[in-house]
């Protein structure tokens, strides 16, 4: 997503040569909710070493990344986290929250819808920049690939297909070693810039790959709880549009937590189906989050140490019962739990399915299974040193974008930030090497 986003706010400047190098296919075109086909290659197939980390973590390596696969759920970071951020950030990223889903939502009219009746329960808007199909069974949400494809064929940014394996320079450019899908060894270059993109664990793994050290350091991805409601029959909050499109949020700033809702189909007896589900920030320390460890090895190699603190946890048990109380806002009468303990989201599943009305089925997501993955080499971090316009101070000249440089993740879901932060850093590189 940041890379390819980058990719084309720079080649729109014309007077910067881009090229793309991606390890992943360039067969999927769609979205994996509009094209449910299968594409060769296009499967997660990389998954995180470490214990904890979730089975759905890890990356979708293809040609336009997750950006195929997220739900298009446009957030900004809140003020409390975005005061972790340098000043010139906050500038930055605030004119794009107010400007991205603007010129998106022509094409996206999900960014711009309102309802009334969660209006009038305190929920705001989820903007989600995403669309339906006319029979609303499909959806896709905005991906930089649609506009990367057209400028590939155009000319104006060239893409190959290879996995970067580290930078080094040459004299005062930057060559790239790669290795072709066959396995070949290689090299791309030399350019005057490089800018890794390759996810916030990807980064740090070419990073030491590129510095020849071990680097250790911080990673935090969202903590997400959840409970599946049946309600008796009633006014829904929303006409049903699709299972993806959430009606509204409850920020809970207090937790360092926004609350979803969305609501299904209405079961055969016209009982009311939803779900409310939290997005938890963790603990922000550097004590609070998970370590990762990247080695400097011909073969990559990553080791997490994950980390849920007892203050997150303890964090866990309140938002649980805000899940509850907004449950029984929504229903006008007290909900009662099926379980006193969250269980998979597929046991939720079948407790609610023959749940009695009034009724809430507690789930957890897995740690790390959430890719909210972020903050692995952050702006002004301590393990790998990240200057205000994204450079790493070792490696004069290469840049990092992505979520790995958030320096606060806050409740919000990153990719509204992706975005803003790859088409900031776009103007910087434009006006140094254009
Ligand atoms: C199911 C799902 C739903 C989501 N929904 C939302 C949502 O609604 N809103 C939101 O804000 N976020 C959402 N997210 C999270 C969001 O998708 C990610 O935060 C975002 O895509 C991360 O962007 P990225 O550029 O860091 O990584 P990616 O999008 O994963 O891109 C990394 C790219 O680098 C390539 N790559 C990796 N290693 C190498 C290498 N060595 N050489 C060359 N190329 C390499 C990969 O193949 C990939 O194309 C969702 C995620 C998932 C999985």
């Amino acid at each position: 997503m940041s890379g390819l986003e980058l990719a084309n706010e720079l080649a729109a400047r014309e007077t910067v040569r881009v090229e793309v190098i991606e390890r992943g296919p360039a067969t999927r075109k769609e979205h994996v909710l509009w094209d449910g086909g299968t594409h060769l290659g296009d499967e997660k197939t990389r998954r995180w070493a470490g214990e904890g980390w979730g089975p759905g973590g890890g990356l979708s390596e293809r040609l336009g990344g997750r950006s195929l696969c997220y739900h298009g759920v446009f957030l900004g970071v809140e003020a409390p986290a975005l005061a972790a951020w340098p000043v010139e950030w906050i500038d930055r990223l605030e004119g794009h929250y107010r400007t991205l889903p603007q010129e998106l939502e022509g094409s996206f009219p999900e960014l711009r819808q309102r309802f009334r009746v969660a209006e009038g329960l305190g929920l705001r808007h989820v903007p989600q920049a995403a669309v339906l199909s006319a029979d609303r069974t499909l959806m896709k949400a905005y991906t930089p690939l649609t506009r990367a494809t057209a400028l590939a064929e155009a000319g104006t940014v060239e893409i190959v297909r290879a996995a970067v394996v580290r930078v080094h320079p040459r004299g005062r450019s930057w060559i790239v070693d790669v290795t072709d899908p066959e396995g070949t060894p290689g090299q791309r270059g030399p350019f005057d810039a490089c800018v890794l993109t390759s996810s916030a664990i990807g980064n740090v793994q070419l990073l030491s790959r590129s510095l020849d050290r071990e680097v250790e350091t911080n990673l935090t991805d969202h903590l997400c709880v959840g409970g599946l409601v049946r309600l008796p029959p009633g006014r829904p909050l929303t006409e049903y549009r699709n299972r993806k499109l959430w009606a509204g949020y409850l920020p809970v700033p207090e937790l360092n937590t926004n609350i979803f809702v969305r609501e299904f189909e209405p079961a055969p007896n016209g009982d009311r189906l939803l779900d409310i589900h939290a997005v938890v920030e963790q603990d922000a320390s550097d004590e609070g989050s998970s370590t990762l460890l990247a080695l400097p090895r011909s073969r990559p190699e990553a080791h997490i140490t994950p980390m849920v603190s007892e203050e997150d946890e303890a964090k866990l048990v309140e938002v649980r019962h805000r899940v509850s109380a907004l449950a029984s806002l929504i229903g006008q009468e007290p909900v009662r739990a099926l379980a006193e303990s969250p269980g998979t989201l597929d046991q939720a599943r079948a407790a609610i399915a023959t749940g009695a009305p009034n009724s809430v089925a507690y789930y957890r997501m897995p740690y790390g299974e959430y890719e909210h993955e972020s903050s692995t080499h952050p702006i002004g971090g301590k393990a790998i040193e990240v200057g205000t316009d994204l450079e790493v101070a070792e490696l004069p000249g290469v840049h990092v974008a992505g979520p790995g440089a958030f320096p606060r993740m806050g409740a919000a879901n990153p990719a509204l930030t992706i975005l803003a932060m790859s088409r900031s850093l776009a103007a910087v590189l434009h006006g140094r090497y254009s």
